[in-house]
Formats: structure tokens, C-alpha cells, sequence
């Protein structure tokens, strides 16, 4: 099958840039591009489709989520980080089951195709339910089993969640032609003792050869980043890199309150920070050092975190956010540029990922295009500048086409992979049942007491 899209505004990608076309043709071969320029190609299509005043660009590549906290969505808002985490959080994701967050996997899946995303990172429980869904939805998604421990006595080969870790691999890794990837994942250095961090990188450490990735939360709060130097006499990056965590290509989301030495041990390893502006705003976290990062050569990727601490899957809003925050907290118009932006979300999301294959647009890639209403739409006019209009004005809303290899998942308004009337009845039972309410309407009610029992933590992600 080959598709033409015809005279349409493209964010083509040549050495280590994008280069704009404005009114260009992209031609797609079955689940890849064959062909992007300004002249109308030679060729003969099967189908030619008019994108006049859309653009085209690559998939947006939501590198750290937690796709099924989309069912904690407004959980604990405006609670202080530590009291939401453990009051809120953890006491409701102690009740979930695997049925409930398949529907809240689905009801994310939905949400983040509107807005562009055609892969996703995820931690968090029951993986296999995504893996069931996306048989039919079609959509990229890295996913882990996450191992943490508590328990200062548990050796690594009495550890479950580290043998569910590795058969999830074993088993899934690159499943569905290469749509799902398995990475390996470690919550956080203050949920896993170091003998456990030991034990697991010996065990995952032959698996690198097949593409073994780490995928793990990095100094996100001043408190995990001090306590951490109090209990270890040495940094959350630092204590990884000593286990030999780092020697696996790593994710490292947040990396707020990261020093100058860790982005050193970061940059030598190769570890790819992920920034998560809204949760970190949110949460109070702080401002990551991104500029910094990006100036050291730092291969910075962009996520939403989960829904409890955004509330959405907006990787538009993630966008304009990284774009704008530093300038201010710099006082610097400049520090980041749209350019930069756009490729945290796109290019250094699919290097972080391990796919090689997509984040771009060019000739040769999988054909991961989402298009953007350019014409038709109030905040869009005029649009001198279209790359500066994408981080700046444009909406998760103004996605008008998701296609992930060569497949279009969602259109205009529609979604073709997915039934969102069965998603959303699914999202109001598991919503239902979890809260024992009805219409997704909770009136505000102690949930917390689980958590103080014990149940929480050790049940958590
Ligand atoms: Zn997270």
C-alpha cells in the first residue's frame, strides 16, 4: 500500500535539524516513509490525501508516564508531596486490580492519541494488560515490571518482581513487530536497598546485547536527594552509577535537584535525563537544570509523569511548559529555543527508547506522523513562524491525524484502532469500583487509612 499526503506544511529532519518544507509531499510505503520534498513525486500512489494548511511532523514520544494513574487523576490535589504520595496514592493503588488498570491503560491510550503521542514509557503495575490492549490500538510503548524492595533481609534471587522483571523481557521484548519493548526499571533509590540493586544488575547485565534499557525516577524532591547522600554519603546518580546501574543505556526521570558532578556521571554514561515540567511544578519539586544539561550535551527527552501529579497526558502542554519556564526562571528569553523543545519531544524520546527507527521524519523511518491544524484555528494565524507556533500556541487539540507504522490510529475526531464508548464504560466501572462511587464524581472521603496499616508502599507501582 502507498499513501501520498499532498501540500502539506512538513517538519522533515536533515543531519541533526529539522528542516521546514512549506508545501511539500510525504509518501508512505506500507509501515515506512519513501519519499518527503517540495516536488510532487514520480511515482504512482495508491491513495493521495490533501493536507493543505496541516503539518506534518514526527509522533510525540511521552517518555516517563504512568499511563493507568489516569484513573487517580485529581487524587490528592493540593496535598504537600509526601501526604499525597502516602495518604493518597499509595492506599488506592493497594485496591487496584489488573482489570481496573486495563481500563485505566485504555482510557490513557485514548488521551494520549488525540494529542499526538504515538509512543509511550510507562512504569507501573500489570504491564500485560497494555500489551493485551495494544494488539488492537497499535500504539509504541517501552514497558517495565518495576522492581523495589523494603525489606532491608530480601536477596535478589528471592525477589519476584526482579524474576517478573527479567520473563517480562523474555517473553515481550519486541513483541507485536517491535511496538512493545520491555525495559528494565528501578522505582527509586529510596525504594530499593542497595543488595537489590546489586543482585539486579548481575542479572539483567546479559541482557544488554538484546537491547536491555533501564528506566528509573532520579532526584526528583531536595528531601530524596539529601537523604539519600545522609544514608549512602553519596547522590541518587552517584549511589546508581557505583551499583552499575548506569552501564545499562538509562532513563532517569525528573533529575531536578541533580549536581553538576551527577550531570558529569550522566553525560559519561550516557544516561538520558527525562524532564516532567507540569509534575515538577506541581509537586513543588523544583526546576530541573535542563539548560545546563542541554549545554553540556545532555540527550534531554520530555514526559508527563502520570496523570495524578499533571492532571492530563499533554505532551503539547509539557512542550510550551519546558519552552517557557526556564526563560523565566533564567531571566533569559533564549535559554531554550522551540527547536530544542520539539526535539526533547520527539528525536531524543525515540533515542531513548532504543528505536532508532522513528522520532524523525525522513526517508527510510517508520512512518510515526501525527498532523496539526494550521489554517482553521483562531490561535494558529498568522503562522510565520511554524515551529515557534507548535511550542507556543498550538493545542493538543489541534491533532488532527495519529498514524503510527503507516497505521492511522485516530482522525479528525476518530479513532479507528480504539471503541471509546467501551473505553470510557470501562474507565466509569473501574472509577466505580475502585472509589465505590458513581459518574467519576467522588465526594472527598478518608481513603488513607490502608496506608498507615502497612498495605501502601510495598504494593505501590
Ligand atoms: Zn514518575
Amino acid at each position: 500500500m502507498k499513501r501520498l499526503f499532498a501540500n502539506a506544511m512538513i517538519l522533515a529532519w536533515e543531519g541533526e535539524n529539522f528542516r521546514l518544507i512549506r508545501n511539500g509531499y510525504l509518501g508512505i510505503e506500507n509501515d515506512s516513509i519513501c519519499y518527503i520534498g517540495s516536488d510532487r513525486p514520480v511515482e504512482t500512489y495508491d491513495e493521495e490525501r490533501d493536507f493543505s494548511g496541516k503539518l506534518l511532523m514526527p509522533g510525540l514520544i511521552n517518555c516517563h508516564c504512568h499511563a493507568a494513574m489516569v484513573l487517580l487523576r485529581g487524587v490528592g490535589s493540593d496535598l504537600p508531596l509526601d501526604r499525597w504520595l502516602y495518604e493518597e496514592m499509595f492506599p488506592v493503588e493497594a485496591r487496584l486490580t489488573a482489570e481496573q488498570i486495563s481500563a485505566g491503560n485504555a482510557l490513557a491510550m485514548m488521551e494520549m492519541i488525540a494529542s499526538g503521542v504515538t509512543s509511550f514509557s510507562d512504569m507501573y503495575m500489570e504491564p500485560e494488560t497494555a500489551i493485551l490492549l495494544n494488539k488492537d490500538i497499535g500504539m509504541k510503548m517501552n514497558l517495565t515490571r518495576v522492581v523495589q524492595s523494603f525489606d532491608p533481609n530480601e536477596r535478589a534471587e528471592d525477589s519476584s518482581r526482579i524474576s517478573e522483571s527479567i520473563a517480562l523481557f523474555e517473553s515481550q521484548h519486541n513483541a507485536q513487530n517491535g511496538k512493545i519493548r520491555i525495559d528494565f526499571s528501578i522505582h527509586a533509590e529510596y525504594t530499593i536497598t542497595e543488595c537489590i540493586v546489586r543482585g539486579y544488575v548481575e542479572r539483567i547485565r546479559p541482557y544488554l546485547s538484546k537491547g536491555a534499557r533501564m528506566h528509573l525516577h532520579l532526584s526528583e524532591t531536595e528531601k530524596e536527594h539529601r537523604e539519600c547522600i545522609e544514608r549512602h554519603r553519596l547522590t541518587p546518580a552517584q549511589w546508581f552509577d557505583s551499583l552499575g546501574v548506569f552501564d545499562l543505556p538509562t532513563a532517569a526521570a525528573y533529575c531536578v535537584w541533580v549536581t553538576e558532578e551527577d550531570l558529569r556521571v550522566m553525560l559519561r554514561k550516557g544516561v538520558y535525563p527525562i524532564h516532567n515540567p507540569s509534575s515538577n511544578l506541581k509537586l513543588g519539586s523544583g526546576f530541573a537544570p535542563i539548560p545546563k544539561m542541554l549545554d553540556m550535551g545532555l540527550m534531554v527527552a520530555l514526559g508527563t509523569d502520570g496523570a495524578a501529579s499533571n492532571n492530563n497526558l499533554n505532551m503539547f502542554e509539557e512542550m510550551h511548559l519546558a519552552s517557557i519556564i526556564h526563560n523565566g526562571y533564567h531571566r533569559n528569553p533564549v535559554i531554550m529555543t522551540p527547536e530544542t523543545v520539539l526535539k526533547m519531544a520527539t528525536i531524543h524520546g525515540a533515542r531513548l527508547q532504543g528505536r532508532n527507527d522513528t522520532g524523525s521524519l525522513e526517508v527510510g523511518k517508520k512512518a510515526d506522523i501525527i498532523a496539526v491544524h494550521f489554517s482553521d484555528r483562531a490561535h494558529m494565524l498568522p503562522a510565520f513562524d511554524p515551529i515557534n507556533m507548535l511550542v507556543y500556541s498550538a493545542q493538543s487539540s489541534d491533532v488532527c491525524m495519529t498514524m503510527v507504522d503507516g497505521q492511522i490510529l485516530y482522525e479528525n475526531g476518530k479513532y479507528l484502532t480504539l471503541d471509546t464508548d467501551k473505553v470510557l464504560k470501562d474507565a466509569r466501572c473501574a472509577i466505580q469500583s475502585l472509589y465505590g462511587i458513581k459518574n467519576g464524581f467522588r465526594i472527598r472521603r478518608k481513603l488513607h487509612g490502608t496506608c498507615r496499616s502497612g498495605i501502601s508502599v510495598h504494593a505501590s507501582i
